[in-house]
């Protein structure tokens, strides 16, 4: 067993564990990251051909913790989002400029951000960083929490005053701490890839949904994507998952043209697909005793708001805040973990219900839903109100708003 203690044990260097070692460098905090997967091994592989859909809120986060800068290409914006629902009349349509803003946020391919923060991460001097290193068990210590990692053939016991929980849906950190978890199986199968279509993409985004779950277009004009360009998801009921992934080009174009309809004019080409099963997993808490969840591991949401990382990214940052302000102190009192809890409390509540009451109101086929589903798109499109609330939302300006995501611009979006 070590004898030094960290501060903070970081268990998961997936999108979320990365970030929040990069919001603690330079913290004077003695931080350790330990990842299962082996060293040099991409932290999303390129077959993972999702393109991610980044809030204001999170492009300034990483823009300020210096990990855009290692993207291949800026993000592309995200201007105009027009959602709708087949077989439903009316539509809402959001426009970043009536909020006085370029842009609600920005489309990246998901490797690209994970080799992004990759490089970040190996250019933090003060980092214990181990990959290859699998937590198999976690216990009490005396003022401590002690962490088995199995760690080339050999198991290395490490010592934290907190250990953070970040390591995704089916986290042992969660399990070790005997937290419940409440899990939701959408019988849902999303395909995720690029298209090319006849029409510029020009900033927009489009959300459509239907009775088998979203179809939705991200724009990707930026760097080598050429203007009509798009990231696209395709859902499609879990039992028709292996025929779709089976199907070729120009079956899987067809099927997107047939699902997503004609706003963006004739589907031309479509690129390399990645599948993904979608379910919900939600920890009963965020704390115990000198630990806490992030990201998947305390909230794994549908993907159909883009919410999961931009979610886990404000927990991230609100938990460096926190542990940024002790001085001289214990990171992992209960004083800190109850403010942790408190402050996640209404952003975590609000884009839960969000994602998963979306998900499960646009796919559910009731006449009478139809109708009533209608009426409210046509609402929250009438409202101002309404508009700016979602608009908030997509920008991720939602809850507590830690400093590092605001821009000098007014965090609360204005009615227009
Ligand atoms: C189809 C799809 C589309 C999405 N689109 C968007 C989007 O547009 N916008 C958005 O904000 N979000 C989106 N999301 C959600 C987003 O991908 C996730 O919220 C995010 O990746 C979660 O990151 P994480 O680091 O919490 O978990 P993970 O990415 O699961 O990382 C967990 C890490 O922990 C490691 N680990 C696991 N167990 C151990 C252990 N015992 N010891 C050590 N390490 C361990 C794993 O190897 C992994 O690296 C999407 C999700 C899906 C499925």
């Amino acid at each position: 067993m070590e004898n030094r203690i960290h501060d903070v044990l970081i268990v998961g260097g997936g999108l979320v564990g990365a970030s929040l070692a990069c919001a603690l460098d330079g913290s004077g905090l003695d931080v350790a990251l330990v990842e299962a997967e082996p060293p040099r091994m991409p932290m999303i592989p390129a077959a993972d051909a999702r393109s991610l859909a980044l809030a204001a809120a999170s492009l300034n986060v990483l823009e300020a913790l210096g990990v855009l800068r290692h993207l291949p290409a800026p993000p592309a914006p995200i201007r105009r989002i027009h959602v709708s629902r087949r077989g439903d009349f009316g539509s809402v349509l959001l426009r970043a400029d009536e909020y006085g803003r370029d842009a609600f946020g920005g489309v990246v391919a998901a490797p690209a951000l994970g080799a992004a923060l990759q490089a970040r991460l190996g250019e933090l001097h003060g980092l214990h960083h181990l990959s290859g290193a699998k937590l198999v068990a976690l216990r009490e210590g005396d003022g401590t929490r002690e962490a088995d990692i199995q760690h080339a053939d050999a198991c290395v016991t490490l010592k934290a005053r907190l250990v953070v929980g970040a390591d995704g849906t089916g986290s042992c950190v969660r399990e070790s701490l005997g937290i419940a978890a409440t899990t939701h199986d959408y019988t849902q199968h999303l395909f995720a890839g690029s298209v090319r279509a006849s029409r510029p993409s020009d900033g927009q985004a489009w959300e459509r949904f239907t009775e088998h779950g979203p179809v939705a277009l991200l724009p990707r004009t930026s760097g080598p994507h050429p203007a009509n360009t798009y990231g696209c998801i395709c859902t499609v009921p879990a039992a028709d998952a292996q025929r779709v992934a089976a199907m070729d080009d120009a079956d899987f174009l067809a099927l997107l043209q047939e699902r997503f309809g004609w706003r963006a004019g004739h589907f031309l080409a479509v690129g390399r697909r990645s599948g993904h099963r979608l379910r919900q997993c939600v920890a009963a808490r965020l704390t115990a005793s000198r630990a806490v969840l992030l990201g998947n591991a305390a909230q794994t949401l549908h993907p159909i708001g883009a919410q999961g990382f931009n979610l886990g990214l404000r927990d991230a940052l609100t938990l460096a805040e926190l542990a940024r302000d002790v001085r001289d102190g214990d990171v992992g009192s209960d004083g800190l973990l109850d403010a942790y809890a408190r402050r996640r409390a209404a952003d975590r509540a609000e884009t839960m219900a969000f994602s998963d009451g979306l998900a499960r109101l646009t796919s559910n086929p009731s006449r009478p839903l139809g109708l009533l589903r209608s009426l409210a798109l046509g609402a929250v499109g009438a409202m101002p109100a309404w508009r700016a609330r979602l608009a908030g939302g997509a920008m991720g300006f939602r809850g507590h708003v830690p400093a590092l995501a605001c821009d000098g611009a007014p965090q609360a979006v204005a009615t227009p």
